[in-house]
């Protein structure tokens, strides 16, 4: 019996799953494997926070459940060396092919290289899919074949390609026969060193089904006008899932053009087009893969930040005083996720008003996000930064009061995570130190006592920023 080893990595579903999908057709019998690699999958290690690690394992557990109703066993391998350990297992298992689907981060990349050259050594054959993507980085050129770097045209191009390639859905793979081979446990989360924490959303591939059903049948429609209001749940949520493959890129991009995206519906138009986002900067990482430590524009690597502890110390414990920042900063401590909105606002105010270095951010919401992706947060922390590629211009600062004042004009979002301004009057909860003393002891909020003074005044700061970034 000729058995096909198919290599989970971020495409946790058996549903519309390319490689999988492929592994039942090349095969007589599939077995499915998962490394947890000790080099980034430990709490130890700092680069994977509780949140994506719960959302993992507890979807993975899912997974192993829908693979058991195929008979396909899912192994679970701990390992600091996933090439080693996966050639390991498929000489065990005297496998000859070994599916996966691709990735594109540059770590990735260089593993999947490494896979590549050893397997051929040892005559077995690696099968590689495109599947987490629409279109592959060198799919989408320009005329003159070199990679976008403004968003706009790259999605003309994106959306023409569309229009001449509608996405094809994988469907489900084949049952395997029944197998004397079984699975493995899914570890905990304390095993592997991180704090229990409650998930915010459902998580497997039925939570992601649920979470499309919701948003398409009650929220698309409105998601243009509602996508940028934090107090108002206008948006999809299902980052953390695109981020782990529990849905595929496909099933999104198909939802989208059935209700309208192509043809006008505002709602469906917009939504597809952050979808598009997500794969500029899976092609921009692709293409600039310095751009995970370094500037794009090459022209502000050597800015300098003066990265001062106490301010960072204040940004990562809610004190800045600034309420729609300390507010977006409990919302991803509290709950693994981050309206997008503010995700711009607080890392426009820790690069810009804070003067600390985007890297800093974008280590901090690795650790912190339950939808971790490399791409979009390198990508959306170099937007911030105005570093990027297609990022603000340095002169466009945005303006923490402003933003709270246009996008929770009443505060209700600022309320629902800072109780201790519960009664600050509308007037003041986005400037809460310019109320009057008498007013801070009749609403039970004395400024630098209940709720922080700010830690930086905001105007002078974005005077600095622009000055630093002109010089
Ligand atoms: C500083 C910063 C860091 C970010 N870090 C991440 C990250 O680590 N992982 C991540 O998935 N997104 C990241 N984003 C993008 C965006 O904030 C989230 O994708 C979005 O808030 C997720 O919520 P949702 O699923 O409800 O999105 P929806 O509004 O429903 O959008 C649907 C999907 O489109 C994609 N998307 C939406 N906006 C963007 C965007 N601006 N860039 C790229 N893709 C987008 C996501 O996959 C999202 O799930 C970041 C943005 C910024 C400004």
């Amino acid at each position: 019996m000729r058995t096909v080893l198919h290599w989970f990595r971020r495409d946790f579903r058996v549903r519309d799953n390319t490689a999988l999908a492929a592994a039942t057709r090349l095969g007589d019998a599939v077995v499915a494997v998962f490394c947890i690699d000790t080099r980034w999958f430990t709490a130890a290690t700092g680069k994977t926070g509780a949140y994506q690690a719960a959302f993992w394992l507890t979807s993975l557990k899912e997974l192993s459940a829908a693979l058991a109703d195929l008979n396909i066993p899912l192994k679970i391998l701990t390992t600091a060396d996933p090439v080693q350990a996966i050639l390991g297992l498929a000489k065990c298992l005297d496998v000859r092919t070994i599916t996966l689907n691709r990735e594109y981060e540059p770590a990735q990349i260089a593993q999947d290289q490494r896979l590549a050259r050893e397997a051929e050594n040892r005559g077995v054959d690696i099968k590689s899919f495109k599947d987490g993507v629409i279109f592959e980085a060198f799919e989408i050129l320009t005329g003159s074949e070199n990679p976008y770097t403004i968003f706009s045209p790259y999605k003309r191009a994106w959306l023409a390609k569309l229009g001449q390639s509608p996405v094809q859905n994988a469907g489900l793979p084949a049952k395997s026969p029944v197998t004397s081979i079984s699975s493995d446990p899914i570890p905990d989360l304390e095993s592997l060193g991180y704090p229990a924490v409650t998930l915010p959303i459902p998580t497997g591939q039925r939570g992601a089904a649920a979470l499309l059903d919701t948003f398409i049948q009650k929220k698309i429609k409105f998601y243009h006008k509602d996508r940028d209001i934090p107090a108002v749940p206008g948006v999809s949520q299902l980052s953390a899932h695109l981020a782990a493959g529990t849905i595929s890129i496909r099933q999104c991009v198909a939802a989208a053009v059935n209700q309208g995206a192509m043809t006008g519906n505002g709602g469906a138009e917009t939504w597809l087009s952050e979808l598009i986002w997500r794969e500029f900067y899976r092609m921009v990482l692709y293409h600039y893969p310095h751009t995970c430590h370094s500037a794009f524009q090459k022209k502000y690597e050597h800015l300098a930040w003066e990265n001062k502890p106490e301010l960072i110390a204040a940004w990562c414990q809610a004190r800045t005083g600034y309420p729609i920042v300390d507010a977006a900063i409990r919302q991803i401590q509290q709950t693994g996720w981050m309206h997008n909105r503010l995700r711009m606002i607080t890392a426009m105010f820790l690069t810009k008003d804070l003067d600390t270095h985007w890297r800093i951010g974008e280590q901090l919401f690795m650790q912190w996000l339950m939808d971790y992706d490399q791409a979009s947060n390198v990508g959306g922390w170099q937007w911030s930064a105005g570093t990027g590629t297609d990022a603000a211009p340095y002169f466009r600062v945005m303006n923490p009061i402003l933003q709270a004042q246009r996008f929770d004009p009443d505060g209700t979002f600022v309320k629902r995570f800072i109780p201790e301004l519960a009664n600050v009057p509308r007037d003041f909860i986005h400037t809460p130190w310019e109320m009057p003393p008498l007013l801070q002891s009749q609403c039970g909020c004395i400024i630098g006592q209940d709720y922080p003074a700010r830690i930086v005044d905001h105007a002078t700061a974005r005077i600095q920023a622009i000055a630093k970034f002109r010089a």
